[in-house]
């Protein structure tokens, strides 16, 4: 704990600042200038603080991917994690992904931005990553944690809402709209997970040729089923389910 207090430059309670009327998610908003990973000071704090507490840096030192791929976040970008308390089983924990990746394309949608999701925990733009997804649970509680590129420079291949729309958004705009629609996102997956499922599909990028990468797995992306795994048809008509875990696919050429 103590190294985060070390590297938290800087913690400022805004949720009055930026007048959220979230139900759950933003209730409380933890600031810092600088942190490691918000996902990891979430996890710490988990133990404290109620569900629905975000904590959100300005640039994070040691941001993650999943299995530890580092995640650019310098400043400009909104890097944030919430601590949820979702009655699901472990099992359950894409769908907490997609409740992320929906709120991503629908604050996109907000600032004119057409996005779409790359399963399992990508937001794609233009082809290009603007915004990256990490859901970590254990015991009842589950840290989501989102990137999302939004005037800050992105490694090759990425893309910035910036970069899109040509000039700088105002950053408590795009993160004022990504609270609100995780809140809205949370509860309709408390009440109708089967529907957060629905709305992410409806958003992915399906019926295209994939790899999926080190499973020697190669075909059509045809659908998502209701535990949000990817069914890929291989050439030969087999169909296979890949399971959300540390597997990426990557787009084949036709
Ligand atoms: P994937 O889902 O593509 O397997 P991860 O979710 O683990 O990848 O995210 C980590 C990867 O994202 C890194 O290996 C890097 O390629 C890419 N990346 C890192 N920082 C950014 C960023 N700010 N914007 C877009 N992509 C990034």
């Amino acid at each position: 704990m103590k190294e985060f207090i070390n590297l938290a430059v800087e913690i400022r309670r805004v949720k009055i600042m930026l007048s959220l009327q979230t139900s759950i998610v933003g209730r409380k908003v933890i600031y810092l200038r600088e942190v490691e990973s918000t996902n990891d000071l979430a996890k710490l704090l988990a133990l404290h603080e109620d569900e629905g507490t975000v904590i959100v840096a300005d640039r994070q030192t040691r941001g993650r991917g999943r299995i530890g791929r580092r995640w650019e976040s310098p400043e400009g970008g909104v890097w944030m994690s919430v601590i949820l308390r979702p009655p699901l089983v472990l099992e359950d924990l894409p769908k907490v992904v997609f409740m992320g990746a929906v709120a991503v394309v629908e604050t996109l949608e907000k600032f004119g931005i057409p996005g779409k999701v790359k399963w399992p925990n990508d937001v794609l733009v233009e082809g290009r990553k603007i915004a990256g997804i990490l859901a970590e649970g254990k015991a009842g509680t589950v840290v989501l944690g989102i990137g999302l590129n939004v005037n800050n420079p992105v490694p090759e291949g990425a893309i910035s809402m910036k970069d899109v729309l040509g000039s700088n958004v105002p950053l408590v705009d795009v993160f004022r709209t990504l609270i609100a629609r995780l809140d809205e996102a949370y509860s309709l997956l408390k009440e109708r997970p089967a529907s957060i499922v629905e709305k992410a599909k409806s958003r992915m990028i399906l019926g295209v040729p994939v790899i999926v990468v080190g499973e020697d797995i190669e075909g059509i992306a045809e659908d998502i089923d209701e535990f949000g795994r990817l069914i890929v048809r291989k050439p030969s008509g087999e169909v296979v389910k890949v399971v959300y875990g540390d597997l990426s696919i990557r787009f084949a050429q036709r």
